[in-house]
């Protein structure tokens, strides 16, 4: 009995040191990362299709030997605009899946953000002149910081089209830039509309979450937007946070380490 029980414990032992040294945990481990490699290859590999189908179904609406009924043209058009959405899922689930394997490089460096968020606004002015809604940009003084300049080109662009979407004809979108000194050094970014607000603020950062599911697909939207947004604020070591008023409006208000 005694040397059984003297087994039964040896095994327990070695059972539980396996457990402790953390090798039961490689499989688990390995398991999320390939299926992280996974959406990252299955993101990258449906980019080529997808171009193709665009290119096929462009080159059926430029055919000018076809005289298209009104019902293909619908059909064409809806394809087309199926593909823009897809595209933008695709893109934003491999930003994501980058991301999460620590593939994405930051590169930083020392821009003038006043100047870029200008440029930025003007660019996307035509969007908000489409939808009605008047965008505007404060604090135009120079805010030189160090950060990766693509990304928060992105970070701005996600926040001021959120914007525009979720705002009715007739309302305004506020670009607030500013120089903050306490406690630290910040930069606050803050995008301000005057639509449809958000209940459940805390939710809206998480992947795929849509507080309207039909009215975000209505938009083209993907429900993605936000956690790259929140990605690139945590990389660079900033804050991003949410105050809304239900029928009122939002503001997404970012502090950046200068
Ligand atoms: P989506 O592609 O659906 O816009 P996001 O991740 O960018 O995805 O945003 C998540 C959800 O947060 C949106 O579906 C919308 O319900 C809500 N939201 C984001 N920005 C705003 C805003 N400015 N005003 C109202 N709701 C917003």
């Amino acid at each position: 009995i005694m040397v059984a029980v003297s087994i039964i414990f040896l095994i327990i032992a070695a059972f539980a040191g396996h457990l402790l040294a953390g090798k039961a945990m490689i499989p688990i481990k390995q398991a999320f990362f390939r299926q992280r490699e996974f959406v990252a290859d299955a993101s990258h590999e449906l980019r080529t299709p997808l171009s193709v189908i665009k290119l096929s179904v462009e080159a059926v609406q430029n055919d000018k030997d076809q005289k298209l009924s009104s019902f293909s043209t619908q059909v064409l058009d809806d394809m087309n605009s199926e593909i823009r959405r897809m595209t933008k899922l695709v893109t934003d689930l491999l930003t994501l899946a980058r991301a999460d394997a620590g593939a994405t490089n930051i590169i930083k460096e020392k821009f003038d953000l006043a100047a870029m968020a200008e440029t930025l606004i003007r660019s996307v002015q035509p969007l908000a002149v489409v939808k009605g809604v008047k965008l505007e940009m404060r604090g135009k003084e120079m805010l030189p910081i160090m950060a990766d300049r693509e990304r928060i080109s992105q970070l701005l662009l996600i926040l001021i089209d959120n914007a525009i979407k979720y705002t009715p004809v007739g309302g305004k979108v506020d670009v607030l830039l500013t120089r903050t000194a306490t406690p630290k050094s910040f930069v606050m970014i803050a995008v301000s509309d005057t639509g449809e607000g958000i209940s459940e603020n805390d939710r809206i950062f998480e992947r795929f979450y849509r507080v309207d599911k039909a009215r975000s697909r209505e938009e083209g939207g993907t429900g993605l937007g936000l956690s790259i947004a929140k990605w690139i604020v945590d990389v660079h070591g900033g804050r991003i946070k949410v105050e809304s008023t239900l029928g009122k409006g939002s503001s997404f208000i970012v502090s950046l380490p200068l």
